[in-house]
């Protein structure tokens, strides 16, 4: 999920990282800060001070937003939830947990911990402003604490927007979840709800653009598409993690796929395999060996007066690691390789020899039935 991460320091055990798109985002805040935040409220300033200031502002961002994460990690490890670490992204920071909280009690206070500890450094840097305040701080201090106080109860109010990934949402699902003792509803009902959010938000976006107010607008449907995809995805996820667990392909695998030869033609192959046993795609075999896999789809290209003439060698994919797996793949890995290469099956391979197939069909045949019977 996020490939482009620079590991920074660990701390308590967690290691802490950013995510490349925070280094533009740093740029970006120290710029406006400095540029047009500062200088709007302290007009009487130099430039040099508005960039130090910029700074300054930024970096305590970053480490409230650390502090914000680092109270999620710590309540997930007392409920016995294994942290990977913290990354900070375009959108914030995320702790990256590993499996799902275990009872809604735990998935509560480790959603709530986080914006309680946004609202505390609020309060805390609300107070050392009103201190020097009173024992007449430089400006540019002031400007700094009354900046970071803001950005926090910024934070605290956007994540309590109850729409899935903010921390208000997996609040909104963990109440849910303790009404009627089932995470699948509450995740589903979280999800629609969080849907309805994101639509609104993007709704309000759409008017804004019409009313002329194009960077805002803009930014408004930026939020809304991020959460439309983050709700829809964080659903399937839990069902995922839930159904799939550690199991791998060897678990779903078909050891005794149909196979095609590679000298038949293209019309004997659309005859008697594709319209007989209705699979979009077949391991090509030559003797005992596999050499590669034909597809419906690559089929559809080829015109259908030359089916008599073309051999399914001719038009096969070799086999390569894009279609294939091996038995011991996590089946949440093999569907994200579905996934991105667009192939519902694949080959399974152990030591070059193929010793099944995994059709996404099979794959989604047991979730219905799990959920069916758990749900
Ligand atoms: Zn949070």
């Amino acid at each position: 999920m996020f490939r482009h991460k620079i590991t920074l320091f660990k701390l308590f055990g967690f290691s802490v990282s950013i995510d490349a798109s925070w280094v533009i985002i740093l740029f970006l805040v120290v710029w406006l800060l400095a540029k047009e935040l500062f200088p709007n409220y302290f007009p009487e300033l130099t430039n040099l001070t508005y960039w130090l200031m910029g700074l300054a502002g930024a970096i305590g961002l970053f480490v409230s937003i650390i502090i914000h994460e680092f109270s999620h990690s710590l309540v997930a490890r007392k409920y016995g939830l294994e942290i990977r670490g913290i990354t900070l992204f375009i959108f914030g920071g995320v702790a990256e947990m590993k499996g799902e909280p275990s009872s809604p009690k735990a998935e509560f206070f480790m959603a709530i911990a986080g914006p309680i500890a946004s609202l505390l450094l609020s309060i805390l840097f609300g107070i050392l402003y009103q201190i020097g305040d009173i024992l007449e701080w430089p400006v540019p201090a002031m400007g700094i604490l009354g900046y970071l106080s803001g950005i926090n109860m910024l934070l605290v109010l956007f994540n309590m927007v109850p729409a899935f990934p903010t921390d208000g949402g997996r609040i909104l699902r963990s109440v849910l979840w303790w009404i009627k003792g089932d995470i699948y509803w509450a995740t589903r009902l979280a999800s629609r709800i969080s849907l309805m959010f994101a639509m609104a938000i993007m709704f309000i976006g759409f008017i804004n653009l019409l009313g002329g107010n194009f960077i805002g607008g803009l930014w408004w449907i930026l939020i809304g598409y991020f959460i439309f995809n983050a709700a829809g995805a964080s659903y399937q996820h839990l069902l995922m993690e839930r159904s799939f667990g550690e199991k791998t392909v060897r678990y779903f695998m078909n050891p005794n796929p149909v196979t095609v030869p590679s000298y038949i033609t293209l019309q004997e192959f659309v005859d008697k395999y594709v319209y007989h046993y209705h699979y979009k795609m077949f391991p090509v075999v030559d003797g005992s060996r596999v050499v590669g896999v034909i597809t419906t789809q690559a089929v559809k290209t080829v015109p259908h007066e030359e089916w008599h003439h073309l051999q399914v060698g001719g038009l096969m994919q070799p086999q390569s690691p894009d279609n294939s797996v091996a038995p011991d793949t996590p089946v949440k890995e093999a569907l994200s390789k579905m996934s991105i290469s667009g192939l519902s099956r694949l080959l399974v391979l152990e030591h070059g020899k193929m010793v099944g197939i995994v059709t996404l069909k099979d794959l989604l045949e047991f979730l219905a039935l799990k959920m069916e019977l758990e749900a």
